[in-house]
This record gives C-alpha cells, sequence and structure tokens, in this order.
C-alpha cells in the first residue's frame, strides 16, 4: 500500500514574501495605543435654577471624555485637557493598527490562497 502522499511544501512569490515582511516591520513602530472615541462633552448640572437647565448653549464644559467598549459595556474615562493629545496620539497609533492588520490579513488571504491552488493542483498529478 502506497503512503497517502503529503502535500509539497508551497512557495510563496518573493513579492508576497518581501510585502509579508515589510509589513511586520512596520509593527515594530506602533507606539501605545487606545481604541475607542474621544469626546468633548457639554453638561447640565444639578441645580435648578442654573441657565443650563433651559440653554443648550450654557451647559458646563466642555469636559473630556475616553469612551470604549470593554465586554460589551461602554467605559468612561475623564481626561484633562493636557492629556488629550497623548490620547489623541494614541488614538491614531491604534487607527494605523488596525490598517495594518487589514493589509496584512488581506495580503495573507491571497498567499493562503495561492498556496491551496498549488497544494490541490500538485496532488492532482
Ligand atoms: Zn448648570
Amino acid at each position: 500500500m502506497s503512503r497517502p502522499r503529503r502535500p509539497q511544501l508551497t512557495t510563496v512569490p518573493d513579492h508576497y514574501a518581501q510585502r509579508f515582511r515589510d509589513l511586520k516591520q512596520e509593527f515594530q513602530q506602533v507606539e501605545y495605543f487606545c481604541k475607542g472615541t474621544l469626546l468633548k462633552r457639554m453638561m447640565k448640572c444639578g441645580k435648578a435654577q442654573c441657565a443650563c437647565r433651559q440653554d443648550p448653549a450654557k451647559r458646563h464644559g466642555p469636559y473630556l471624555e475616553w469612551t470604549y467598549k470593554a465586554k460589551g459595556k461602554t467605559v468612561n474615562v475623564k481626561l484633562t485637557p493636557d492629556v488629550m493629545p497623548l490620547f489623541r496620539a494614541a488614538s491614531q497609533q491604534y487607527r494605523k493598527l488596525k490598517s495594518l492588520l487589514n493589509r496584512l490579513e488581506r495580503l495573507s488571504q491571497t498567499v493562503l490562497r495561492h498556496q491551496a491552488k498549488q497544494a490541490q493542483s500538485a496532488n492532482r498529478d
């Protein structure tokens, strides 16, 4: 009895392999990141006679918040103006990370399809 043939090692075209290495390199440049949204919120206070009750333009603030979801719940973190740039940068890093991950995923799909095709045609011989 002949043993079932193992799929041959598939090769990845150089330009895909190189692109994959380049994208992985880009991960090295990712700095601290945060997902979520940075908000400036105007609030009403609890005082019955305060102008904020009637006039939306007289609400208090802005109050800065960082909002994100964790385990299905919304988390709000109050921020002071001096830390806003830090969180803006972190938020930008998160977008960069996601875009990088998407590009890696698309490339991986392309390569895997290519490899699957190769393996299938090798086994067909
Ligand atoms: Zn008020």
